[in-house]
């Protein structure tokens, strides 16, 4: 088979390495005026117009002006089920999942409706920009299948996993241990590695599952490699006190999801807002990640998300939005509220972390840094094109910038999805904005 080169011109800029282990200018490249070069489904090459476009003779190439290329976005915690419930008002974590999500993901029994939801749900994300994301499904195995389908028609490289809930919810959506331990074994087995779908084995949260529950989730990841853990950790402190009182044997939240043997490489623990530095120097030495949700913590007023301190400690930080706590699809919008947290706590956050944090970050947060997250060449061609001119407001913001910081620091907080022009997954373009 011939393989198809096809390159794209544009301002092009990419995360190499995290600004808080290299320095701010150590930790991306940029070419003003760049190529990206594709062949098939794998970045072949990025570099200068002016050195690479005399070699592409014949080669199709397509222009953008006033854009910026980047690597498609990371999204490392997302409930799918959740997108129409997205700003409901009023209830801190305990009593918004009982007031709003129980009833919402009850619903998803029925695989024709997650089949619609899972649709408008990925179509939202490649509006954003968004081209791999970390995904709750619901209790219901189908919720599962209707995602996977749909993720695997537009050969997205997406994780999900079936939600292992078996006790403190409604009848209506609770499994049992065992049949929660079949139903992910039976998804693992149709989804795991299929194309570039990968599985997480998804328990909610501690409160939610029983010891023997939990146990057959360790009991999973110990047989299959390469399987990820996707659930969540103090996010809020009634939350926090909630699993003490369940779990009263055990030293705090982390370590009864350890006890289980739910932490490791692949292990993804959404929130972590109320950690001490125990806990984070055992995510850290166990190769465990965090996902930062910034729009979700402030909506639920869970608190502030200390980044400095897991940045100290070395653990691995991907970006989630959440949803449907979080309240925007946009990973630019998570990195105008993340901002934000950084300065009620009297910190920063530099646009270019902002850029590793949504890309990089998130591909190392999910071990899958040789594969997405930048453009070096045989990773698969999955990014975005920012306009520059996305708004009125934008477009003028933009012509007094002097730097590509100014630039990209104010991309992130004045952009949402109406600055993403095109996004490419795998190298086909999956979205079109006008
Ligand atoms: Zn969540």
């Amino acid at each position: 088979m011939t393989s198809t080169l096809k390159a794209y011109r544009a301002a092009i800029l990419h995360s190499i390495a995290d600004p808080a282990v290299v320095g701010v200018e150590q930790s991306y490249e940029y070419f003003e005026d760049g190529v990206l070069l594709v062949e098939d489904d794998r970045i072949a090459r990025v570099g200068h117009a002016a050195d690479l476009l005399p070699m592409l003779k014949g080669v199709e190439l397509t222009e953008y002006q006033d854009a910026l290329i980047t690597p498609g976005f990371i999204d490392t915690h997302i409930h799918y089920p959740q997108t129409g419930m997205i700003a409901s008002y009023g209830e801190q974590l305990l009593d918004w999942l009982n007031t709003y999500t129980f009833p919402t993901e009850k619903q998803f029994a029925d695989k024709a409706h997650a089949a619609d939801v899972a649709g408008i749900f990925l179509k939202e994300l490649l509006r954003n920009g968004t081209t791999t994301a970390l995904v709750f499904g619901s209790v219901h195995k189908q919720s599962v299948d209707a995602f996977f389908e749909v993720a695997c028609a537009l050969n997205l490289r997406m994780i999900a996993g079936k939600v292992l809930m078996d006790r403190n919810a409604p009848d209506y959506l609770t499994d049992t241990a065992e049949s929660g331990y079949a139903e992910s074994k039976e998804l693992i087995e149709r989804w795991h590695g299929k194309g570039r779908l990968h599985y997480a084995v998804t328990p909610r949260f501690a409160p939610t599952s029983t010891p023997e529950q939990l146990s057959l989730a360790g009991k999973l990841l110990g047989e299959y490699p390469d399987l990820y853990m996707h659930t969540h950790l103090s996010e809020n402190r009634q939350e926090i006190e909630w699993v003490k009182a369940l779990f009263p044997e055990r030293k705090g939240y982390l370590d009864v999801y350890d006890h289980y043997q739910l932490i490791g490489p692949r292990a993804v623990f959404a929130h972590g807002v109320h950690l001490c530095d125990e806990e984070c120097q055992r995510l850290a030495e166990t190769g465990s990640a965090v996902a930062f949700c910034p729009t979700s913590n402030l909506f639920l007023g869970s608190g502030l998300f200390d980044l400095n301190k897991l940045e100290q400690h070395r653990v691995r930080v991907g970006l989630g939005t959440d949803v449907g706590a979080g309240t925007s699809f946009s990973q630019l919008q998570s990195l105008n509220e993340a901002y934000k947290i950084m300065q009620l706590q009297g910190k920063k956050l530099d646009p270019f972390k902002s850029l590793y944090l949504a890309t990089l970050g998130g591909a190392e947060a999910l071990y899958l840094d040789d594969k997405i997250g930048n453009f070096v060449s045989g990773k698969d061609a999955d990014f975005v094109v920012l306009d520059y001119k996305a708004t009125p407001l934008i477009d003028y913001r933009m012509q007094q910038a002097r730097s590509l910081a100014e630039k990209l620091f104010a991309l992130c907080m004045l952009g949402d999805d109406r600055a993403i022009k095109q996004t490419f997954a795998a190298g086909q373009s999956v979205h079109v904005r006008d």
